[in-house]
This record gives structure tokens, C-alpha cells and sequence, in this order.
């Protein structure tokens, strides 16, 4: 096959691998993620949040502005790409700028005063992949729109916590902070900055070049983190900032969550005001944070939108899962009480025909029928049913269709009955 000119084709000896930093997910690890975000989605419906699917490429421009110039995401780790138009374009490294991109574009804000909206999506970052961090990995995120009161920030977070236990996870840390508003942040901000300036050799490069443009960010710098906090001055919050905070504090704590206060904690994305918080599983070891948002009251304005306070925050599934298997590993896949298994034994055409049929009725009643090859050897085919988790072999062959029977075969217990077809689909279709 002949690619488009210039594209290198890495095909090698006649194989392709996985590109680095993406993987395929296998059973049972798919079933714990199905179950995850079933769980997203029922709990979603219970909090008054709407599903909104958002495009998985989007205007480079709107993650450079949305997410903020001077974050690892925009100036390391979106995958930037032109398409044949010339337009630059970048495969989604988040959700929250798509998600309010479409809140401005179709006018939301004029339909609903309090807009709730969740998304299930896979994130796009060109981050150096190790255990827990991947170049696509998937999010769940919820945003509240035109809520400006604490309690909004607090439902959020209750609704991440309550995901969590839905699924199972015992062992969480939920860590919180205000980083306040423009008013309170600006004096720190200039503080910070006179700091920065002091210790700039002691800095690495990328702290070195923003710690002007957007010092708070050398709080949260995987490098320079510690020794930038050891000489931070204290963040004062203003009055209503201080309010506010209190308020979500004591809100979390009615609903018997508890929390640590950490100042450190500012988060990597340019747009958050007031409320953030990180939830973390210590048993993943390093890349332990399962999620995190907080209060962004300046980003609709930011992207073309009216001035709308919002809050919202992105778990991460791969990790949630992850964890869910470390604290727990599940116990072996449960027996399909009602399913069964076709084997052919001696079938000629019309017997393969015969228990073809009755698999498709049985299906139609809803039991799960598995088989395999009629061509595969009746060991193999019994090797197979009982590695299926089926409880009953349907054995069918030339003398079955002849009589229009079926020899039922409990793999359980290895006791058998011939019955007719109608008494297989009354056994297998009722529960037991
Ligand atoms: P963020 O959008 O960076 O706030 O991330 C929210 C959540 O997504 C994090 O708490 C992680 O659980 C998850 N996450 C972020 N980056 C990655 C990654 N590269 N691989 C896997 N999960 C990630």
C-alpha cells in the first residue's frame, strides 16, 4: 500500500506495535472501566448533570488560550498537528476548554441558568509515559455553569468522592485549597515573583522563563516545586475568598468528608479561581492524584462567552481503575448461570444448521450462548466451554437433529438430560 507522500512508514518485519505511551485494554480490565463509567453516568443523572460528547480535535488556539500559554500542557505535551486546510489543530489534552468552547458557541447560558454538563473522553498528552501516566488515557469530567456559591464547589466534590466509593476505592486522600481570585492573587503574585527573581539561578529552565509571565505556576513545577515553596511568602486570601472557602469546608464536613488544607496545592491549568482540589490513592506510588479541578470563574469570559462562574473537575479512569485493582484485585469471573455453550458432536450440515437455529432463539430470549468452530475437535470444543464461564453444554450432533433433540449438559456437576428444544429454551431462558 502506498502512503500519503512524506509519511514514514515504521512497518517493521511485518509488524506494528502500539505507539509508545498509548496500549490496548483487555477483559477484565474493559469490564472495570465499562463499570466505572456506568457508575459516572448513574450517579451523573442523580446530580442533574446532561452527557455532552465533545470533538476529539479542536482549534489549537482554544487549549493555548483556555488552558493557559505558559502550562506544561500548551507549551509540552498537546500533539499539535496541521491539516490539509492549514489549520492549526490539536488532538484534545482536556475537556474543560472543549466543554466551555461549546457552552459559548450554542448559547447556553441564555437556555439555562444553572447548565450542568459531563463528559466521557480520551485525553491526548505528550507526556513521558510510565506506570499510571499515558500519552491517551480517559477522563470523566463534570462542569457546573452560572453557579457562583460555595456549595456548588462542594457538590462537585462530593460527587468525585462518591464515584470513588460507588466503585469501590477505601483508601483516598481528598487535599484542598483556595488560591483565590484575581483581587487577593495579584499582591502575591508580585511577591512571588520578587522571590523568584532572588533564587532564579537555583531555578530550572522552564521556571526560569515563566516565573515572570506566571510565577504561581513555579509552585507546582515537577523540578523546583520544593525549594520554591520553602521560600514562598504566605497566600492571604481576601475577606470573601476566606468566606467562600470556609463555607465549602464546612459543607464537606456535613457530609462526613474529610479533607487536608494544602497550600501547595495550585494546580497545573492557568484557569482555576478560588476552590481546587486534588484526590489522590496512595496506593498508586507515584502518579497517585485520581483527580482533580476546582472554581474556573474567569474561563467562559476568556473563550468569547459573558462573564459565568463555573466549577468542575476530571477524574482520571485509567488510574481509578488502576487503583481499584491494587486495593482489591477482583475475584475470578463469576460462573454465567444462564449461559451455555454449543458443541457439535459427529455434525453433519443440517445438525450444524439445527443448533445454529436454536442458538440464535436462545439468544433472542436473552441467554448467552457461546461455541466455536464446528470444525474444532469435540475436546477442543469442551476445553473451550468450560474456559467460558458457561454452565451448560448444548451437545449437538446428527443424531440430536435426527430426533430433534438436544443432550443438555450441566458442566458443573456433569449430569446430563436430552431434552427437546423448547424444554432447553424453558430451562435455560427462566432463571433458576
Ligand atoms: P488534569 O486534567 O491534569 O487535572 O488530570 C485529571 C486526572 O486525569 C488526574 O488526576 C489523573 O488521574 C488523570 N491523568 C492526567 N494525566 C494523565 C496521564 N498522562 N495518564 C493517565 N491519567 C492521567
Amino acid at each position: 500500500m502506498k502512503l500519503v507522500p512524506g509519511l514514514q512508514d515504521s512497518y517493521n518485519n511485518g509488524m506494528f506495535q502500539a505507539v509508545r505511551g498509548t496500549r490496548d485494554i483487555f477483559s477484565p480490565l474493559v469490564e472495570e472501566y465499562v463499570r466505572l463509567e456506568a457508575i459516572a453516568r448513574r450517579l451523573a443523572a442523580q446530580w442533574g448533570f446532561g452527557e455532552i460528547r465533545i470533538p476529539t480535535f479542536e482549534e489549537a488556539g482554544l487549549f493555548k488560550r483556555g488552558v493557559g500559554e505558559t502550562t506544561d500542557i500548551v507549551e509540552k505535551e498537546m500533539y499539535v498537528f496541521e491539516d490539509r486546510g492549514e489549520r492549526q489543530l490539536a488532538l484534545r489534552p482536556e475537556g474543560t476548554a472543549s466543554v466551555v468552547r461549546s457552552y459559548v458557541e450554542n448559547n447556553m447560558h441564555q437556555k439555562e441558568k444553572n447548565c450542568r454538563l459531563f463528559y466521557v473522553a480520551n485525553m491526548f498528552r505528550a507526556e513521558r509515559p510510565q506506570a499510571g501516566r499515558y500519552r491517551e488515557f480517559e477522563q470523566v469530567g463534570f462542569e457546573v455553569f452560572g453557579d457562583p456559591g460555595p456549595l456548588a464547589d462542594a457538590e462537585i466534590i462530593t460527587l468525585a468522592w462518591e464515584i470513588f466509593k460507588s466503585f469501590g476505592l477505601s483508601d483516598l486522600r481528598l487535599s484542598l485549597n483556595s488560591i483565590g481570585c484575581p483581587e487577593c492573587r495579584g499582591p502575591y503574585r508580585e511577591k512571588l515573583e520578587t522571590v523568584l527573581a532572588q533564587m532564579i539561578s537555583q531555578l530550572c529552565e522552564d521556571c526560569q522563563n515563566r516565573h515572570q509571565k506566571n510565577p504561581l505556576r513555579c509552585l507546582d513545577c515537577k523540578k523546583c516545586s520544593e525549594k520554591v515553596r520553602a521560600q514562598a511568602p504566605a497566600f492571604q486570601l481576601c475577606a470573601a475568598c476566606q468566606a467562600h472557602a470556609r463555607i465549602v469546608e464546612d459543607l464537606l464536613g456535613a457530609c462526613g468528608l474529610t479533607f487536608v488544607n494544602d497550600p501547595s496545592l495550585v494546580r497545573g491549568l492557568d484557569y482555576y479561581t478560588r476552590t481546587v482540589f486534588e484526590i489522590s490513592s496512595p496506593v498508586l506510588g507515584s502518579q497517585s492524584a485520581v483527580c482533580g479541578g476546582g472554581r474556573y470563574d474567569g474561563l467562559v469570559e476568556l473563550l468569547g462567552g459573558p462573564a459565568t462562574p463555573a466549577t468542575g473537575f476530571a477524574l482520571g479512569v485509567d488510574r481509578v481503575v488502576e487503583a481499584r485493582f491494587k486495593e482489591k484485585p477482583p475475584a475470578s469471573p463469576p460462573l454465567k448461570e444462564q449461559a451455555a455453550f454449543l458443541v457439535f458432536v459427529k455434525a453433519g450440515p443440517k445438525a450444524v444448521e439445527y443448533g445454529f437455529g436454536l442458538a440464535q432463539r436462545l439468544r433472542q430470549k436473552g441467554v448467552s450462548v457461546f461455541c466455536s468452530s464446528a470444525t474444532d475437535s469435540i475436546k477442543s470444543q469442551m476445553r473451550q466451554a468450560g474456559k467460558s464461564g458457561a454452565k451448560y453444554a448444548l451437545m449437538i450432533g446428527d443424531d440430536e437433529f435426527s430426533k430433534k433433540q438436544v443432550l443438555l449438559k450441566n458442566l458443573q456437576d456433569s449430569s446430563q438430560a436430552t431434552l427437546s428444544p423448547e424444554e432447553v429454551m424453558t430451562r435455560l431462558a427462566s432463571p433458576c
